[in-house]
């Protein structure tokens, strides 16, 4: 999941709005910028696909760190307690809430690969959305729209609701296929790209209003 990631930070704004807007937005995308950063250094792995650009088809073997309820969580408090030192406790709060609204959305798309606890025997949880493309791809925007609508402010809808839609159309190839091989070599240089789309993601809807 890409922009669906921030409507919670949408939602934090307007219930935290004294907080920087960046906290929120860097809160929800720290697990895959984490992610991005493990798997580029060899700690968490992932299994490519040559032969498909569909998100259902890329194997999330290990990323406890990131994408865990529990230890991602417990990781996300040590840049949360920095923030909330820096900035107040509030925001302190709001960046390790918005980071674990990342694992809770994820459930919704991710295959049954989503670690609850992070260490020792796990239970893996996930509903799977991503196998069915075009409802994925529907769904995801419809989200991001209806919590657009209801959190942002009115003079800013048309803009955040066409960066998003912009955001989303970069991962239209991992929805539907429109190229029969993937585009993009490894889950290396997949890895990399995170950080440019979380990164433009970020800056863009902190530019928003
Ligand atoms: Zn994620």
């Amino acid at each position: 999941m890409f922009i669906g990631h921030f409507v919670p930070a949408e939602l934090l704004q307007l219930v935290a709005p004294n907080t920087p807007r960046w906290v929120a937005l860097a809160g929800v995308s720290f697990p895959d910028l984490l992610w991005g950063g493990t798997v580029l250094a060899g700690v968490e792995t992932v299994e490519w696909n040559r032969d498909s650009p569909l998100q259902k088809d890329i194997k999330f073997v290990k990323y406890p760190y990131s994408h865990s309820l529990v230890l991602a969580t417990l990781i996300a408090c040590i840049p949360g307690l920095g923030i909330g030192l820096w900035f107040g406790p509030a925001a302190g709060l709001v960046f390790i809430a918005a980071s674990a609204s990342h694992w809770l959305l994820d459930t919704i798309v991710h295959l049954h690969d989503l670690p609850i606890l992070g260490f020792n025997r796990d239970k893996k949880v996930g509903f799977g959305l991503w196998r069915y493309g075009w409802v994925a791809l529907l769904v995801e925007y419809a989200f991001f729209a209806i919590g657009t609508l209801l959190f942002v402010p009115r003079q800013s809808w048309t803009y955040v609701l066409v960066a998003g839609l912009i955001l989303h159309m970069i991962n239209l190839n991992s929805f539907i296929g429109l190229t029969k091989k993937n585009l993009i070599p490894s889950g290396k240089v997949y890895a990399a790209l995170t950080f440019v789309g979380f990164g433009a993601a970020i800056w863009l809807f902190n530019a928003a209003y």
